[in-house]
């Protein structure tokens, strides 16, 4: 039986698919249960009630309910929210997170060469106005076939490419863009696509920069804050377990500040502590 949420306004209903959303984002009010979401700590003040109506607003299936006097305090430009900054660019979680990718994370990278959207979340015409305020887009990276959403329509909006690996391009074949191969690929000056086969067969990771860079990281790899260690899942893997080894083992020589996946908590590294990290994980996982 699950645990009861905190009582007062904030609570979660019978919907929650349990993805995560809510607890990666405002992890000071949302907790996972044993098989769905609970609020284990009601907001207090208006900067922690707006976090966790943002987080409402971000689960993808209406699953966190409040009162109607406390909804109508949702912050209209509430997403995209910052993130990281990393030298000519900002990083952000778009929120609006979608069922069709189990709510998966995407992430919006604003830089002068134009923006990135990184997975794709549910249509959100709010979101959008927001995105396009910022420069609009110039490309989004599909970084696997489960969190392709609703790229037809964001794309289409913003008269963009889309990358993808062709190995599951089958899930979004509208893509004007593919890599092929197991070589990675710059596309721009700052962006590197890294296939890493093995949650799927075309998954692959985005590196932003080169030095203290910020990796995004699809269903590949995500941190556990629980255990403190990075996660690459023999449970959630749907191809092929010992490609996806292989593919942890070619990031081990990466500087990585950030850490974002799709799923799971974001992470930052301080100096020398990916390369541990991933060690970790490798010894765990071979
Ligand atoms: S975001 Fe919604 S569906 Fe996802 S875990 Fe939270 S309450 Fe459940």
């Amino acid at each position: 039986m699950d645990a009861p949420s905190a009582d007062g306004p904030f609570q979660i209903n019978g919907r929650c698919i349990d993805c995560g959303t809510c607890w990666q984002f405002d992890p000071q009010h949302f907790a996972p249960g044993p098989s769905r979401a609970l609020v284990q700590h009601q907001p207090c003040g208006r900067l922690e009630t707006e976090r966790a109506l943002l987080a409402m607003q971000a689960c993808p299936v209406a699953a966190i309910e409040a009162t109607p006097d406390l909804r109508q305090l949702t912050p209209v430009d509430g997403f995209p929210d910052l993130v990281c900054e990393h030298p000519a660019a900002q990083v952000l979680y778009c929120g609006w997170a979608s069922k069709r990718s189990f709510g998966a994370c995407s992430w919006l990278v604003v830089r002068p060469d134009g923006n990135v959207l990184i997975d794709v979340p549910r249509w959100s015409a709010p979101l959008a106005r927001r995105i396009k305020a910022l420069g609009g887009l110039a490309a989004i990276v599909l970084t696997h076939r489960d969190d392709v959403s609703d790229h037809a329509k964001w794309a289409q909006a913003f008269g963009c490419e889309r990358w993808i690996h062709s190995a599951d391009a089958d899930a979004a074949p509208e893509a004007e863009r593919l890599i092929d191969g197991d070589d990675a690929m710059r596309i721009g000056s700052d962006l590197t696509l890294i296939p890493t086969p093995g949650h799927t067969a075309g998954s692959l990771c985005v590196q932003l920069g080169q030095s203290r860079s910020v990796l995004f990281s699809g269903d590949h790899l995500w941190w556990n804050s629980e255990q403190q260690v990075v996660v690459a899942s023999r449970t959630y893997c749907w191809w092929n377990f010992p490609e996806q080894i292989r593919s942890v083992r070619k990031l081990l020589d990466l500087d990585v500040a950030w850490l974002l996946p799709g799923h799971g908590h974001r992470h930052h590294f301080e100096p020398g502590e990916w390369r541990r990290a991933i060690d970790q994980t490798l010894a765990w996982i071979s």
